[in-house]
């Protein structure tokens, strides 16, 4: 029978990745309970509208990335491209905005019909912020400090934040009509995927990766020069607040957003480690988007982190520093202890001791394979754990359970064997 494999893009976590992972998410759980953000947790399934109305018709993700299809009661559904759409829908329906300012994160899988590559999946994992019912531009310093933070505290470097004022609805009718009237006068320049934005969504040509159509960007008129002195000074209260904070950021013109419903501060936080796919975080304020789905005029501001390049730039930071934080977040993490023991009598006992650590907190791995203590004590090693604790056939007639440090850091024990029924004498022993 042939084997089955997962889909394209579709990719499995495995054990010590996961471990990772983690890792990770507790780091993002504790930061995100100091930032008095609250989880909320949306389902991955969601009418295809409410995509198609939030992220826009003529963005690529509804375009081109949806996994839509038509259930069995003839809806049309689709899984979740993104978080924001359904965030907002899910505050709306639960009438979470009647209780005024929502400070929300979630975590999970989106779908993207894309073709995969390293850093890009079609079933990828973001982590995200969504702030409902703030409109100040400190506010926007303080979500992206929010990012920045997380990102420092996670021990990734090679950091860069670029960000960019996409004004208002009206500075950016003025701004797509001053941008296509230039590149229609070059539009034999430009590359086949820009020549059909040009007539379906322009600004998005801003983000084009051909190399022809950015070198002829680089003279393009930019949004800036089209943004009312309101849009203008709140910009510089946004760029004023993050130098406060000292963060440094990277104005840039060009940056758009791949979705609808960003107006005013829009950003990514890039990293030098990821090639290609080097946006690690985007996001941005989008005021217009609680009323698009029906609600009240709400102003929002939100961004989303990629799990998956997150995590390769965690790893690639502990391959500079081996020393520093995100090494110790990679680091696979061994049990405290390992259970080594020959002959029946041992076995019993051993299955005992494990239980008992276990039931005092302690991790414990037990061999299973029966074999040689030479073998044993090399699959001890192998596990990452802290001690070996040994069971012979002299420890079980004597009572004892003996210990053994594996790593050079645990130190010295001051009793190298213990009664091996005392188990709160062993947990204790063993840090626990
Ligand atoms: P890109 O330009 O890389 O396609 P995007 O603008 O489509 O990114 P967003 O919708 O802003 O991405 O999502 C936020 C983050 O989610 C991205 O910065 C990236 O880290 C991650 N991300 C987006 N699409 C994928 C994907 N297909 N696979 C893995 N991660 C992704
Ligand atoms: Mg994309």
């Amino acid at each position: 029978m042939t084997q089955l494999q997962s889909l394209r893009g579709m990719v499995d976590l495995l054990p010590e990745q996961t471990r990772r992972w983690q890792a990770v998410e507790a780091v993002v759980r504790a930061q995100m309970q100091r930032w008095c953000c609250e989880e909320i947790r949306t389902p991955l399934l969601e009418v295809t509208e409410l995509f198609a109305r939030g992220i826009g018709e003529g963005t690529d993700v509804v375009g081109k990335e949806m996994y839509s299809f038509i259930d069995r009661g003839d809806r049309s559904c689709t899984l979740r491209p993104e978080g924001t759409a359904s965030v907002v829908r899910a505050a709306l329906q639960n009438g979470l905005l009647a209780q005024g300012v929502q400070r929300l994160w979630y975590g999970g899988p989106m779908f993207r019909y894309e073709r995969p590559q390293a850093g890009r999946q079609r079933q990828f994992h973001q982590i995200g912020v969504e702030w409902l019912g703030v409109s100040t531009a400190a506010s926007d310093a303080e979500v992206i400090a929010l990012a920045w933070d997380l990102l420092a505290e996670l021990g990734v470097t090679g950091l860069a934040l670029e960000v960019n004022s996409l004004g208002t609805p009206e500075d950016r009718k003025l701004y797509r009509s001053r941008l296509v009237a230039w590149l229609e006068e070059r539009s034999h320049a430009l590359d086949s995927d820009a020549q059909q934005r040009l007539q379906t969504n322009p600004l998005r040509i801003l983000d084009s990766k051909h190399p022809q159509t950015r070198a002829l960007l680089q003279d393009a008129p930019t949004l800036e020069q089209s943004l009312a002195p309101s849009s203008r000074a709140r910009f510089d209260a946004v760029l004023e607040a993050l130098q406060d904070l000292a963060i440094p950021v990277q104005p840039n013109p060009h940056l758009v957003r791949g979705l609808d419903y960003y107006g005013h501060t829009a950003f990514e936080i890039t990293s030098n480690q990821l090639g290609a796919q080097a946006t690690v975080c985007g996001g941005g304020r989008y005021d217009g988007l609680v009323q698009q789905l029906g609600g009240p005029p709400t102003p929002a501001i939100g961004w989303a982190l990629g799990m998956e390049r997150l995590l390769l730039v965690l790893e690639a930071a502990a391959q500079v520093d081996p020393a520093g934080r995100a090494a110790q977040l990679v680091r696979v993490q061994g049990p405290v202890a390992y259970v080594v023991h020959r002959g029946e009598a041992a076995a019993r006992q051993a299955l005992l001791l494990c239980r008992g650590l276990r039931q005092r907190g302690v991790a414990v791995e037990q061999d299973a394979s029966g074999s040689a203590f030479a073998k044993q004590f090399k699959r001890a090693d192998r596990s990452g754990a802290d001690w070996a604790l040994v069971l012979g056939d002299a420890e079980v007639e004597r009572g004892v359970v003996k210990l053994k440090p594996l790593q050079a850091d645990v130190g010295e024990m001051a009793q190298e064997e213990l009664p091996v029924a005392d188990l709160d004498r062993l947990a204790l022993c063993l840090g626990h």
